[in-house]
């Protein structure tokens, strides 16, 4: 199957279709996919009425919520550019997004706009807001999400659903198509300053598509929104590949591993997409049954890396198989991935599990460091071309040409390919730790971490050491009831004698500390960067 021109295309036709079918599920709200037409409608008749045209870009700054999905869906009926931005992120990043992206109108919640985002967008150019109360669509208030009160109506911004209820028609003109800026996403940043790759609405639905293609997910099956919507592997392998499939998208604000077993419970999803973490945790909690997780067909760890132990504790746990799947933002989510009903191999020598493999269209190479192609087996920097595959960053010529030379995605990590066309990610290239002279992969160490009983999260990284240049220390966090009589030094001790008797004398952590938890961006990946300037 060809895929849709755009998401709204792919929209449209189950619009005209199963008009009645629910759309978005959010607690007990639930929006049809007619009702949700001609609330999108309205909104984008409401932006093109303000002055809003074709190319311009929308600021969508909101968690997990129906509002999220209908001022998407609007901004593309209005030919707009959706600029989706972390609801979490401090005033000076998302002022620095706002400005970058020549942001002119933004959608936001109201608690945000009057907290802090009034002040954040004076001087920028943006010119049109919407807010959104979480409320509204939500008829449980549930308090342990929400907790929100309903503010007075601001008088600088038009409030979300109300102009969703005009009844406006959307307005005319030239649908996007493929090759239209569909969104500019800003990469987290755990590698420098947030860049802008443009994802064309035909990356989008590229991708959406290969996601339901063979995966076994019925027509109109519900799709849960674990990810955040805000970032590319929920935007695409949730939100896009849901609408493509006339699915049902049930949403719960955002990551809380309680409040997502409960929904599984109520919606009984058929698939869901999400971060290792995220399994982590649901894996903990004390409420996690099988039965929360017997709706699926299909689950997915994208985005940050997939230690094998969880694989097999997750699955002698609560039955599904995590299937490992391999992107970044420069291509729209995912490039590689374990296609469904297979099991991703263990390399033998590493203990890596592979990432998957590469879709039909999609050309992985792995590169050495004068840009040779190097043999099976031996790692090298993953380079990807294919539809996926952004044009570039908005305004950005020179990490252009350096990130995307001929077209080709030079990703950053380090990677394998086997004989049989398994993609492995190593690690990333700037994670490598050098310690007296010999190369650790920081991944490596934490797959051995997350063997041991008592471990909940690990993160590892290099620490400056007078002697061997860096070391390696390890920083953990524990599962409940681990912490108890021991102690965290007795673990510290017991988690490098651990590792020392499973890994080179080189790799194994010199130093171990235990945390509470570790820092993780909002995509839910653990954030290394920020341990690093803690040693
Ligand atoms: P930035 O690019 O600014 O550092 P980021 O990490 O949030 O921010 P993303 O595009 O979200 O950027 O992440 C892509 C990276 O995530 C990949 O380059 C890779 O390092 C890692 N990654 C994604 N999927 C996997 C996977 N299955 N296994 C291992 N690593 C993965």
């Amino acid at each position: 199957v060809a895929p849709a021109a755009s998401v709204v295309h792919a929209f449209r036709a189950a619009v005209v279709a199963v008009p009645e079918r629910t759309a978005l599920a959010y607690f007990d709200g639930r929006l049809s996919y007619r009702e949700v037409d001609a609330l999108t409608d309205s909104v984008a008749g409401h932006l093109a009425a303000r002055g809003l045209v074709r190319g311009d870009r929308v600021a969508i700054v909101l968690q997990n919520t129906p509002h999220f999905v209908i001022a998407l869906l609007a901004a593309w009926k209005a030919g707009a550019t959706v600029v989706p931005v972390n609801p979490m992120y401090k005033s000076a990043e998302t002022r620095h997004i706002l400005t970058d992206a020549d942001v002119t109108a933004l959608v936001c919640a109201d608690q945000a706009w009057e907290g802090h985002l009034r002040e954040t967008a004076a001087g920028t150019g943006v010119r049109v807001v919407l807010t959104a109360c979480q409320l509204d669509l939500q008829t449980r208030n549930d308090p342990r999400v929400l907790g929100f009160e309903r503010l007075p109506r601001a008088a600088d911004a038009d409030d979300l659903l109300t102009v969703a209820r005009l009844g406006l028609p959307a307005p005319g003109g030239r649908a996007a198509g493929p090759s239209d800026t569909a969104l500019i996403s800003y990469t987290s940043g755990t590698s420098g300053t947030p860049k802008g790759a443009m994802n064309t609405h035909g990356n989008i639905t590229y991708n959406a598509e290969r996601q339901r293609a063979g995966s076994g997910i019925p027509e109109g099956a519900c799709y849960f929104a674990l990810a955040p919507l805000f970032h590319i592997t929920g935007m695409v392998a949730q939100l896009a590949a849901c609408l493509t499939n006339a699915g049902t998208l049930a949403l719960a604000y955002r990551f809380e591993a309680g409040v997502v077993l409960d929904a599984f419970a109520e919606h009984r999803p058929a698939y869901t997409v999400g971060p290792s973490t995220a399994f982590m945790a649901l894996a903990a909690h004390p409420a996690a049954t099988r039965a929360h997780f017997d709706s699926f067909v299909l689950i997915s760890s994208g985005g940050a890396p997939l230690p094998p132990a969880l694989v097999e504790k997750f699955r002698e746990g609560f039955g599904p198989y995590l299937h490992n799947g391999y992107g970044l933002t420069e291509c729209t989510a995912p490039c590689a991935s374990v296609p469904p009903g297979r099991r991703a191999p263990v390399d033998p020598d590493s203990g890596t599990l592979a990432v998957g493999v590469p879709g039909p269209d999609t050309v992985v190479r792995v590169l050495d460091e004068l840009g040779e192609e190097v043999p099976f087996g031996t790692p090298g920097e993953i380079v990807v071309r294919g539809p996926q595959v952004v044009p570039g960053y908005w305004k950005r010529p020179e990490a252009t040409a350096e990130t995307f030379p001929g077209g080709e995605l030079r990703t950053g990590d380090i990677g394998f390919m086997d004989t049989d066309g398994w993609l492995y990610v190593v690690d990333r290239k700037k994670d490598m730790i050098n310690a007296s002279g010999f190369k650790v992969w920081p991944r490596e160490v934490e797959d051995v971490l997350y063997t041991h009983p008592a471990v909940r999260e690990a993160a590892v990284v290099g620490v400056p050491d007078a002697y061997r240049g860096e070391s390696v220390k390890a920083y953990v966090s524990l599962r409940t009831g681990a912490d108890g009589a021991a102690g965290a030094d007795a673990y510290a001790t017991e988690l490098i004698a651990y590792c020392k008797e499973r890994l080179a004398a080189y790799k194994y952590p010199r130093a171990v500390e235990v945390l509470a938890e570790l820092p993780k961006t909002a995509s839910g990946k653990i954030l290394r960067r920020e341990l690093r300037s803690r040693s």
